[in-house]
Order: C-alpha cells, then structure tokens, then sequence
C-alpha cells in the first residue's frame, strides 16, 4: 500500500474486521488503538511525544510511513482473529495508567476499578498500613493502591512467575516503591504479617460457563479465571485462610461473578467475617463483597 491517512486507515480497518465478522461492539475504538500503536511503534526514533487519540482526530489526513501501515495491516489480522486489543499492543488503561500485559495475565477489565475504590474507601488513613493483592496479574489492583496511597506498604502475590515479570515490569515503569511481590500459589508464601486489609481478584469463572466462548476469554489464562465449586473454590481458600492474615477490625475483599454474592457472604459468615456488604459495578451488578475480621 503506498499511501494511507489516518482518517483512510481507520476506515479500512473497520471494513477488514467487519468482513471477518469479528464480534466487537467497539470496532472503530479497536482500530483507533491499534492504529495508535503502530504509529507509536513504528515512528522515527527521535520524534516527539506519544500520540494519543486527540491527534489521531486532529491529523485525519496525516499519511502512514510504511513501517507504521505493515504493523497496522499486522495488528488488524491479529485482531480479525479474535484476539484481544490488549494482547496485541500489550497494554491496556487502568486506574490512571497504562499497564504491561501479556496472556499470562488477566486483561484488566473496568469493573475491578470498583476494588480498587472500595479498598481505597477502606484503608485507615494517616497511619502506615500492611495490604495484600492475592492474584496480582498484572499487578493492577496493587498498583493502584500503592500509586493512592504511598505510605502503604503493598504486597502483592501470584502463583505465576511470568505474571509477576509483567506486574513487577509495570511498578519499575511507575515507579513505585512501596509495592513488593511475592511467588505464592494464594497463601502458601505469604509471610506471616497481620494486614490491615486483603483484596483479591481470583479466578471465578465456573469451567462449565457458557459466557465463557466469548472473544476475550478464549485468549486468556484460563487459571486466572476459572475455579471449581462453580467457580467459587479460590474465593473458599482466600476466605478461609484470609482469617490469620488480617488484624481484628480490618476487611477482606474480593471481586466476584454477579451471581455469587449470596455465596460469597455464606462463606464469610461461615467462617467468621462480619459486617458482609456487597458492592454494584457501573452495569449495576454484584460484583464486590468484603467482610470484616472481628
Ligand atoms: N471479570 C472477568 C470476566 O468476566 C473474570 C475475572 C476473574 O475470573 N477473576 O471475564
């Protein structure tokens, strides 16, 4: 292709995902970040700041170098695919950053911002404070906390040593100091403090869900996402074994599927968390409950 503008790419990309049938409601989003990227990637070495979304809709006739046109063509194969936006860049927007990601980590989706504010909500303030994020991935919830609040000190585990690769690579970009990780399949590396707050976003998908055909899911780790026990066997161990991690008066919270709230209160009554509230994401569904130690 010898010359094409942004305005031009973004059509033909709509055009080339649309002929592949691919299943996104955000198709010229899609394109416009896919774009982004290959204009980022591929642009002199010496050239300015990064583009962000307000130039592509300000230089709708600036023209593609060639390299910057190959890695689109590229991306929007990958794309017509199925595969996930954030797969294919290795990035995706959370809280107000951009973080790392990989397939050996969760795609990091809005609702779990909700965790982040409710343990934000939660969090004593103006006395240093121990928090745990079990399951880190790519270290989003973490980050976020300890991007919030600097004078926590955050911990955060994974079983996965590559997913801690991902989530320590995106705390160097942030620099952020007060976050540390830990190998740990749930609780089984965790060093005996007593936290002033655990948070978790574990696998809670049941291995039978129907939901779970969808685009996104097919690509990601499937140990980050489904659990026994109808997807609630995670969320069992973090409950039970939370209890000699936390110090009295303080929270446990955990991200859930939106028909597992009832159940995820049974079992933090049953194993003796009080005060249960569940908390409704932006679609108006359950998705986190906590309890606290007493
Ligand atoms: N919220 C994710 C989804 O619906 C699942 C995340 C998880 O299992 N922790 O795809």
């Amino acid at each position: 292709m010898e010359k094409l503008t942004v305005q031009q790419a973004i059509k033909l990309g709509i055009e080339q995902l649309q002929q592949a049938g691919l299943d996104s409601d955000t198709l010229k989003l899609d394109c416009e970040i896919l774009l982004l990227d290959a204009m980022n990637h591929s642009s002199a070495p010496n050239s300015q700041q990064k583009k962000t979304k307000t130039w592509l809709l300000t230089w709708p006739e600036h023209a593609l170098s060639s390299a910057q046109i190959q890695h689109y063509l590229d991306s929007l194969k990958q794309r017509a695919q199925g595969r996930p936006v954030a797969y294919i860049t290795g990035t995706k927007d959370f809280w107000d950053f951009s973080l790392k990601v990989s397939p050996d980590t969760l795609i990091p989706r809005p609702e779990t911002e909700l965790l982040v504010e409710c343990a934000l909500d939660k969090l004593p303030l103006h006395t240093p404070v121990k928090v745990l994020d079990l399951g880190t991935g790519s270290g989003a919830i973490a980050l976020a906390i300890a991007s919030e609040r600097p004078d926590a000190e955050v911990l955060a585990s994974d079983a996965s040593a590559q997913a801690l690769e991902v989530a320590r690579s995106n705390a160097e970009s942030l620099q952020l100091p007060n976050i540390q990780f830990c190998r740990s399949d749930w609780f089984e590396n965790i060093p005996e403090y007593q936290f002033d707050l655990i948070v978790s976003n574990p696998p809670y998908i049941a291995p039978d869900d129907p939901l779970l055909e969808t685009n996104v899911q097919r690509f990601e780790s499937q140990s980050a996402l489904l659990a026994d026990e109808n997807g609630l066997a995670a969320i069992r161990q973090i409950i039970n074994d939370s209890r000699n991690y936390l110090k009295p008066g303080t929270w446990l919270m955990l991200e859930h599927g939106y028909t597992q709230a009832e159940a995820v209160h049974g079992l933090l009554k049953e194993y003796g968390f009080r005060n249960m509230r569940t908390v409704k994401d932006l679609n108006r569904v359950d998705r986190v409950s906590m309890g606290q130690m007493l």
